[in-house]
């Protein structure tokens, strides 16, 4: 069976309630085979619950799972399916890195030649060669994590579930994983579930991302679909940074304090918010255009090297930031009055 028709996940009205707490308040998803979706949001989301329902590790409260059409709700882990690696790995330390990796073909019954083989093969998939005897012990945090993932991966699953798999690493790991890890991904076409709460991790590594908040899925979309064009204002704020800026619709008009904005998408009269990235908001040091633009005054400028990002109170609940490269700074001073304008295109609105 080509290995990129199978793994397409489906999740109906998933609810999985412990006590009075609702971790799990209805998920209905359909995930395409051969892909990589992350589930991302905040601590206590419900991330880590859904996924651990789609591995049998949780029974739901409500609702049904289905791979490659099939129920699998009541079906137990092993059963499954499926290849998972957690949080903190959980490797078998008095094992080798080989026998970490061949512990499920082993339990299987697959004869030893052919574990040996299989083995060699994972080992040089995660650029371990030559490893297969050391102890969990002598690796360092990167190398851990790809035994971890070879050893997931040994009986070929449907789907690859992975629980924040990188966040025990340091940023320059972690990055570095990040990449390795998708390249892997993609050159297995296998159906790989990932959480994180981190939004560069979700944008770097998936097709698709889940955003959840309080049990609920908030956005489905390519990442850049959804950085570009939230659809609420958490959406806007968790992935990345924004500037919200407040203001009132009437007759057909957006106003944001008194001044006219064009923005994209259709707008109910009564009070709106559209969602502004940094990178998109431009410095006025003469003259503060009329429409799509806001007048206000310079309280902090930072040039990160990489990054020129300027702060400018203009009378909204919070400074407006406006960000790019150093070398278009534009150059201003603490203090200094100034226009910040909003290109139309850029003007999201998220609520209203
Ligand atoms: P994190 O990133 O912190 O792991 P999360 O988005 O993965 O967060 P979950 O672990 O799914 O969130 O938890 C969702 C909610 O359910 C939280 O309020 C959590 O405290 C609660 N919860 C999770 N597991 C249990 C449990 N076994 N018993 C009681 N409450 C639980």
């Amino acid at each position: 069976m080509d290995v990129r028709a199978r793994g397409s996940l489906r999740l109906e009205g998933l609810v999985k309630r412990f006590g009075d707490v609702e971790a799990v308040a209805g998920v209905t998803l359909d995930l395409p085979a051969g892909k990589l979706i992350s589930f991302l949001g905040p601590s206590g989301c419900g991330k880590t619950t859904t996924l651990r329902m789609i591995a049998g590790l949780e029974r739901p409260t409500e609702g049904r799972i289905y791979l490659d059409g099939e129920d699998i709700t009541d079906r137990p882990p092993h059963l499954r399916d499926i290849g998972m690696v957690f949080q903190t790995l959980a490797l078998f330390p008095h094992l080798t890195v080989a026998g970490n990796i061949g512990y499920g073909l082993r339990i299987r019954g697959v004869p030893k030649t052919e574990i040996d083989r299989r083995v060699n093969e994972l080992l040089a998939l995660v650029s371990l060669q030559g490893l297969g005897d050391r102890r969990i012990s002598q690796l360092s945090g990167g190398q851990r994590q790809r035994v971890a993932t070879a050893r997931a991966l040994a009986l070929e699953p449907r789907l690859f579930l992975l629980d924040e798999p990188l966040s025990a690493l340091d940023a320059n790991l972690r990055e570095q994983l990040q990449v390795e890890l998708r390249l892997l991904q993609q050159k297995l076409g296998i159906t790989t579930i990932m959480v994180t709460h981190d939004q560069r991790e979700a944008m770097t590594m998936s097709d698709l991302v889940v955003v959840m908040n309080q049990g609920r899925i908030e956005q489905v979309g390519e990442p850049l679909e959804v950085y570009r064009r939230p659809e609420t204002a958490f959406v806007a704020s968790f992935i990345g940074r924004t500037n919200l800026l407040r203001g009132e619709a009437a007759d057909g008009v957006v106003r944001v304090a008194g001044r006219p904005f064009d923005v994209v998408g259709p707008v109910v009269a009564g009070p709106v918010t559209i969602s502004v990235r940094p990178e998109d908001a431009h410095l006025h040091t003469t003259q503060t255009p009329e429409r799509n633009a806001l007048p206000g005054r310079v309280v902090f400028v930072r040039d990160l090297g990489e990054l020129f990002e300027c702060y400018v109170d203009c009378g909204m609940d919070e400074p407006v930031v406006v960000a790019g490269s150093p070398r278009e700074r534009v150059h201003v001073e603490q203090g200094q009055p100034v226009g910040v304008s909003f290109p139309r295109e850029a003007c999201v609105v998220v609520e209203g």
